[in-house]
């Protein structure tokens, strides 16, 4: 059995979550919120009034951690830090911000060293797919991805190697200063309460409120980024948060990462067969070939993450998407009848 119950920390202990005001830690802090516990110290730069979710009975802090004392301040106290605060967004964004991706550097240098210091047990860091490297991606039907194929390095520019520079570091935290750190390299996260629009959003939410807004205009057709044939798998949210919890639990896994990703490989056509299914619709497809597309294809292997937790993301992709369309169609019709939404831009 993984060797995971017993390491969890006691509900009163202080959990610190960086970039809570996003999807993926808004959605951990109330992971953690709902599983009792009451010290949780929810950290974003961007204003209160632009977070995501906001949980009731969480220290929320509007500081920016790229900044060292900020960092400081942030893990005093702490027992357990998740790192996740990063300047990012899908294909749109990476692609096209290089700078802003690689300066994240900074929030790792920083918050790694403030955790060490403030003596935290465990630190975890939400690396990606993107440090895998891109030679073996260049071919939609692709052999899945396991752990050991990121070296040779050959990541993806700007986003990928600040992601394997950023492993490193938790690496090295734990080799020469006895810092515990975990690291999940994530496989494309999709789910409500994340960027639907903007531009920095990821494909499953752009294509939700595609086929929300061409119903909405009664246009009939939908514009798809590259040829439609690229390949990719989705994790739902609620297998990421519960896989970051297992992750960090895990002595075996201490710095050494791991895949935590879906491996139901889809093409984005067939993304958009089941938004339309969801949607009930049928869209004339037009492709904008120069359009950021990334790699050609990508999938999760996850033997690692089996053989050593027993577990894997399972939610089903056709039942992901149905959640995520109701709440993106949620938020396009208030923002529609002038209610107040909340918008991710670049
Ligand atoms: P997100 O953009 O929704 O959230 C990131 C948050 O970090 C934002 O709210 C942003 O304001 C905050 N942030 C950025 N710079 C900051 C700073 N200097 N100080 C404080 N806060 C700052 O992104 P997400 O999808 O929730 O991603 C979370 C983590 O998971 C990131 O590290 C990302 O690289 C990684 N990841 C995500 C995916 C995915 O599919 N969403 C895939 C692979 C890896």
């Amino acid at each position: 059995m993984p060797k995971t119950s017993g390491n969890r920390p006691t509900t009163d202990r202080l959990i610190v979550i960086t970039g809570a005001g996003g999807f993926i830690a808004g959605s951990l802090v109330r992971y953690f919120h709902d599983r009792g516990h009451t010290r949780i110290r929810a950290v974003d730069k961007k204003p209160l009034s632009d977070w995501y979710q906001r949980v009731p009975g969480v220290e929320c802090l509007c500081l920016d951690v790229s900044r060292e004392e900020n960092c400081r301040r942030v893990c005093e106290g702490a027992t357990e830090v998740y790192n996740l605060a990063a300047d990012m967004g899908g294909m749109g964004f990476i692609e096209k911000f290089r700078i802003e991706c690689m300066r994240t550097i900074l929030i790792t240098a920083h918050m790694i060293d403030a955790a060490c210091r403030a003596g935290a047990e465990r630190y975890f860091f939400s690396s990606s797919a993107c440090a895998y490297n891109t030679d073996l991606q260049k071919d939609p039907n692709v052999r899945a991805l396991k752990e050991s194929d990121a070296y040779p390095a050959m990541a993806e520019r700007g986003y990928g190697w600040e992601k394997l520079m950023s492993e490193m570091f938790c690496q090295e935290y734990w080799a020469e200063r006895g810092l515990k750190t975990f690291i999940a390299r994530f496989h494309n996260v999709y789910g409500p309460d994340g960027t639907w629009d903007g531009g920095r959003e990821k494909a499953p939410a752009a294509l939700c409120r595609k086929v929300i807004e061409a119903k909405d205009a009664g246009a009939g057709a939908i514009e798809i980024w590259g040829d439609g044939t690229q390949t990719r798998s989705f994790m739902y949210i609620d297998d990421c948060t519960e896989g970051i919890d297992k992750i960090a639990h895990c002595e075996e896994l201490i710095a050494t990462p791991i895949n935590l990703g879906s491996s139901e490989l889809v093409s984005v056509d067939r993304l958009v067969d089941m938004v339309e299914e969801i949607g009930g619709v049928k869209l004339r497809r037009t492709y904008k070939l120069d359009a950021p597309r990334g790699v050609a294809g990508r999938n999760s292997d996850n033997a690692m993450i089996q053989r050593i937790l027993h577990w894997q993301p399972c939610t089903p992709l056709r039942e992901g998407l149905a959640k995520t369309y109701a709440w993106i169609e949620g938020q396009y019709k208030d923002r529609k009848a002038g209610k107040r939404t909340v918008r991710d831009t670049i």
